[in-house]
């Protein structure tokens, strides 16, 4: 059905069907639905006296808690636009981001706000404490990078000059009047920043519509899922896209319990589950595959978990495999991006599932596979090409890069993904590869995916990334990075050999490199370009 509202619509729609029911657990502190949509009223009303208002961005540096979720729809409910961060990025990382944007007011956790204060337009920090959970965020924290350890500290004994304390800012103002005007549903609602796997991340531009659309599609392809009963586990960051939609506005879209992690955490989550047990789990496989193994030896119950939908990147079978045997419950397989959110997903109705597919275009979802050098062109039936997409949750353009969002969205609303893929007979698709990744060696085009699959395949090989560097005679070779498994004895040579097996020749790579461990992305996707750039560096 097409969206007449806006996300802040959902939100108030739930507040009244299901106002007593829990809609934030964060380690068991809880709040319901009725308290949620008052908050959001009161904090809308605390930026509205900062004077944030229509279009203005909004900067959310936030890990994942309660505060996060009353400052996403507070924003939204001004009609102004959300625009999320990764708190542990750093300084540098950040400035370029809020120098794109320009937000003038940005809401931070307060040991990272001394990063934020006096950075490109921001006027005003309001800063959140976290000191109530933090000795569960200890561990966590641990992990920031060394300058934002001592900003850390910093900040612990001085507060970032002009920072305003949230809970006060809010506790401070009355709710907004309730006739001050929202969002419409065409209104920009979030700029998200797309990973950073193969480049400078750009922000996308989603409107309402987009967002709604997609929540309202989500649920027609999970129809299992009951309005106010369900648990979401929120431990994918809610800074990234797909957390922040298919943990958070789907969860509000059904009126669900959302139980919120600042970042996975095997004990923390296996705790929950004892206290709060899930029924719908997005996540991403290398989660799926943890969880189900640990559940397993330690005997923790899973079964309450219908649904889990898995997307970001590739999921082997033998995680579906394990996944359904621990818990009972589906593991299905999505396909999206920041520019769309979810595009396709194993239907878990459809009478046939198919594992390594990335499952069926969503509804009203149109796709199309056509020749990358020629997008105009499509591709014969089964053939591999570009992926072409069109739907109500196609975003409106690339902030501030005219240029960028020209390349991807043509003419009749259809925006390239970038990505290769193959379609079987019945719709469902297979993602191959991304074009920007494609290795051309010898006049041969080698996805780096297949060669890192026939890697995977050789005992004692735990990861690998598969790259293209400048061949002496032109071109590029075929260099392959492996982390290897202790103990079985594999090296370089025996790898390559056992490659032969597997790859035609001028697939084979030509060099191995064993690695400690392989550079990820946020959301733990393989950085192949920056595998590229070490291996140059050392050369
Ligand atoms: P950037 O665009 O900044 O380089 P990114 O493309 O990784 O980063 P996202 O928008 O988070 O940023 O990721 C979308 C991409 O993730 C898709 O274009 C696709 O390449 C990949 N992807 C998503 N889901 C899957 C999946 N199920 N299997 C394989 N790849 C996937
Ligand atoms: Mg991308």
């Amino acid at each position: 059905a097409e969206p007449s509202g806006s996300l802040v619509d959902l939100l108030t729609d739930a507040a009244r069907r299901f106002g007593p029911r829990v809609a934030l657990d964060f380690y068991g502190a809880t709040t319901s639905y009725a308290e949620l949509a008052d908050q959001v009223s009161r904090a809308a009303e605390a930026l509205r006296r900062l004077g944030v208002g229509r279009g203005d961005r909004v900067a959310l540096v936030l890990p994942n808690c309660p505060q996060h979720v009353v400052a996403f729809y507070a924003v939204l409910r001004l009609g102004a636009i959300v625009v999320e961060h990764n708190p542990l990025y750093t300084a540098e990382e950040l400035a370029h981001q809020l120098t794109d944007h320009g937000a003038r007011v940005a809401i931070v956790w307060d040991k990272v706000a001394p990063l934020v204060a006096g950075q490109a337009a921001v006027q005003t920090v309001v800063a959140v404490d976290l000191t109530g959970a933090l000795p569960r965020l200890k561990r966590w924290a641990l992990r920031l990078p060394l300058p934002k350890v001592r900003a850390a500290r910093a900040a612990m004994t001085a507060p970032a000059p002009g920072a305003s304390d949230w809970s006060a800012l809010v506790a401070a103002v009355p709710p907004l009047p309730a006739d001050h005007p929202g969002p419409g549903v065409d209104d920009v609602a979030l700029l998200q920043y797309t990973g950073g796997t193969t480049g400078v991340p750009k922000g996308a531009i989603l409107t309402h519509r987009n967002l709604r659309a997609n929540a309202a599609q989500g649920r027609a392809w999970v129809p299992g899922l009951r309005d106010g009963e369900e648990t979401v586990y929120a431990v994918l960051p809610l800074f990234h896209a797909y957390g922040l939609t298919l943990c958070l506005t789907f969860s509000v879209s059904i009126g669900a319990t959302l139980v919120l992690f600042p970042r996975f955490d095997l004990d923390q989550v296996l705790d929950a589950v004892r206290r709060r047990p899930p029924t719908f789990l997005p996540a991403v496989p290398p989660i799926y595959q943890r969880l189900a193994t640990a559940a397993r030896e330690r005997g923790v119950d899973l079964t309450s978990i219908r649904y889990a939908i898995s997307g970001a990147m590739a999921l082997p079978p033998a995680t579906v495999d394990l996944w359904e045997s621990v818990t009972g419950g589906l593991l299905v397989e999505g396909y999206g991006m920041t520019e769309t959110s979810p595009i396709t997903l194993g239907n878990p109705v459809a009478p046939t599932r198919r594992p390594g597919t990335v499952g069926v275009p969503f509804p009203s979802t149109e796709v199309r596979i056509v020749d990358p050098e020629e997008p105009t062109r499509d591709r014969a039936p089964g053939e591999a090409g570009e992926l072409l997409v069109r739907g109500p949750q196609v975003f409106t353009g690339y902030w501030n890069r005219p240029e960028e969002t020209a390349k991807v969205l043509l003419p009749g609303g259809w925006l390239r993904t970038g990505d290769i893929v193959t379609m079987d007979g019945d719709g469902f698709v297979t993602v191959v590869d991304r074009i920007k990744e494609l290795i051309i060696t010898g006049g041969f085009n080698v996805y780096p995916s297949e060669v890192e699959e026939a890697l995977g395949r050789i005992p004692g090989v735990r990861e690998a990334a598969a790259v293209g560097l400048p061949a002496a005679s032109g071109g590029e070779d075929v260099v392959a990075v492996v982390v290897l498994d202790p103990g079985v004895g594999a090296e370089p040579e025996s790898v390559r050999s056992a490659c032969r097996q597997h790859l035609a020749g001028y697939k084979v790579p030509r060099r191995i490199v064993v690695v400690e461990d392989l550079p990820r992305s946020q959301i733990g996707k393989i950085l192949r370009r920056e595998v590229r750039d070490r291996l140059l560096a050392e050369e």
